[in-house]
């Protein structure tokens, strides 16, 4: 039987898999965009990434038309009870991507700027980084547009309780696993678990990955994002030559990610000299004691309030100099307008989507290294499936394995990507995306088109 491969149109510059897409249009960009995507910036630029990537490697297609959009989306209204007795509701989504290589896989984001288009961008992502990452999962995204701060705990129990309710038909161990993501930490997790479990009648573990390490949760999988992110700082800086005992380093974002990313880096003798967070953002030249800027975070304080350091704004941040620029907060804040302006060796993607297209042209001709998104912060991912493997197998690993795994497969994906780039002469983030569609690309030709 012929796969889709092999039915590749003679006459055609650019291959296809005769599915939705006849020959006729063989050189065309993806059709028939879908109208509720259209306005969003995050997801045209996932989609500009995803056209970039077509160009440069013998993508099919038909494939390429087919990981254009989205597997499925859902758009649920999530009506809760507040304290004050009222009920207010707020708008969910939950949007599966590729379904091909597994159960589709990725977080759940608490945040007023939540969108369908946002959610579908960070989904089809996800793809790509389980793709670099040789994962057995599609990528999936899920998030509510609602400020978690505004919300008592009571508020926000609810709120994904009914979540998850609403949102039951389609997720499931096999078929959609949650993870965190911004705004949402292991409580809510747990209370995802709880909510799914009680709907199937047994504790279900794995139908959720970083949850508590008392429910099933694994050892290390809160600091696996920002471990991941240093593993990968760790070689870029051994690449340039950079001495780490001599770096100093700016992050954006204080929360999971980035407090571990500062901790971390500054355990190996970089020096943090600026970090923000939504409250504001700090600076000292001498370098910020992280462990005192995390107690003074715990204790319930602003961090701009840190009396150790002076504010400055949450737009210079980014623009100043260091070695280590490491954007962990939200997307699309590294812009036409400040790339100019950054002055740093290395750029750790730790955040999803830091960087516009525009922005990236502009880096890609300055010395920046780019340590893009989709490689950066996979150790999440990576350890999440580690997390799910465990549950599901009812088998634990220890701290050291989950360490050592993660070490070992975050500098195989650093090392393909490297190379790929420096083979084909892509630049990091060509290269990452690549090795990530591809990956998906050629599980899609294998299986073929149903029917
Ligand atoms: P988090 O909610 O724990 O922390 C987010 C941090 O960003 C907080 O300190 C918040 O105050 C800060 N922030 C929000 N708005 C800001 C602004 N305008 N300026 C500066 N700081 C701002 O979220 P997280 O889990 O640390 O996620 C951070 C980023 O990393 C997101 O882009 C997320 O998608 C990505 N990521 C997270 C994981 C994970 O495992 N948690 C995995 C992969 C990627």
């Amino acid at each position: 039987m012929a796969t889709e491969q092999q039915k590749r149109t003679p006459n055609t510059s650019r291959p296809s898999d005769k599915g939705s897409r006849s020959a006729s249009r063989p050189n065309d960009r993806p059709h028939n965009p879908i109208p509720v995507f259209e306005n969003s910036p995050t997801f045209q630029m996932a989609c500009q990434q995803l056209n970039m990537v077509a160009e440069s490697i013998d993508l099919d297609a038909g494939v390429h038309e087919r990981l254009s959009k989205p597997k499925r989306a859902m758009v649920v209204s999530i009506p809760i009870r507040m304290d004050a007795g009222h009920t207010e509701s707020f708008i969910g989504y939950r949007v599966q991507h590729s379904l091909t290589s597994g159960p589709s896989k990725g977080g759940l984001r608490y945040h007023p700027a939540v969108d369908l288009g946002e959610v579908a961008a960070l989904a089809m992502w996800m793809s790509w980084k389980c793709g670099i990452m040789n994962l057995p999962f599609g990528g999936a995204k899920g998030g509510i547009s609602v400020d978690p701060a505004r919300l008592s705990r009571g508020e926000l129990e609810r709120l994904t309780r009914r979540f998850t309710e609403e949102v039951l038909a389609i997720i499931g161990p096999r078929q959609d696993v949650m993870a965190p993501d911004l705004g949402t930490d292991e409580q809510t997790m747990a209370w995802i678990m709880d909510t799914y479990s009680m709907k199937v009648g047994y504790a279900c573990p794995e139908i959720v990955t970083g949850k508590p390490v008392e429910l099933g949760g694994c050892v290390g999988r809160r600091e696996a994002t920002g471990n991941g992110v240093i593993y990968c700082v760790m070689e870029a800086l051994a690449e340039l030559d950079l001495n780490v005992n001599e770096a100093t380093a700016v992050v954006q974002g204080f929360g999971n990610v980035g407090s571990v990313v500062c901790q971390e880096l500054a355990d190996r003798g970089v020096r943090i000299i600026a970090v923000s967070d939504r409250t504001g953002a700090i600076r000292n030249a001498r370098g910020i004691d992280i462990a005192a800027l995390t107690r003074h975070v715990n204790a319930g304080k602003q961090l701009c309030d840190y009396p150790e350091a002076e504010r400055i704004s949450g737009a210079e941040i980014l623009t100043t100099p260091c070695t280590i620029l490491v954007p962990a907060a939200l997307e699309r804040v590294i812009t036409a307008e400040n790339a100019p302006k950054i002055r740093c060796r290395v750029l750790a993607e730790a955040a999803n989507g830091p960087t516009t297209p525009e922005a990236d042209v502009i880096l890609s001709n300055s010395d920046v290294f780019i340590i893009p998104d989709v490689l950066c912060n996979a150790g999440g991912v990576t350890v999440s499936y580690f997390e799910w493997v465990q549950d599901i197998q009812q088998f634990l690993w220890s701290e050291e394995q989950v360490n050592e795994k993660l070490h070992e497969l975050m500098l195989k994906a650093f090392h393909q990507v490297r190379s790929l780039a420096k083979e084909r002469n892509f630049s990091m983030r060509l290269a990452a995306l690549s090795l990530g569609v591809q990956k998906v690309a050629k599980e899609k030709l294998r299986r073929g088109l149903y029917p």
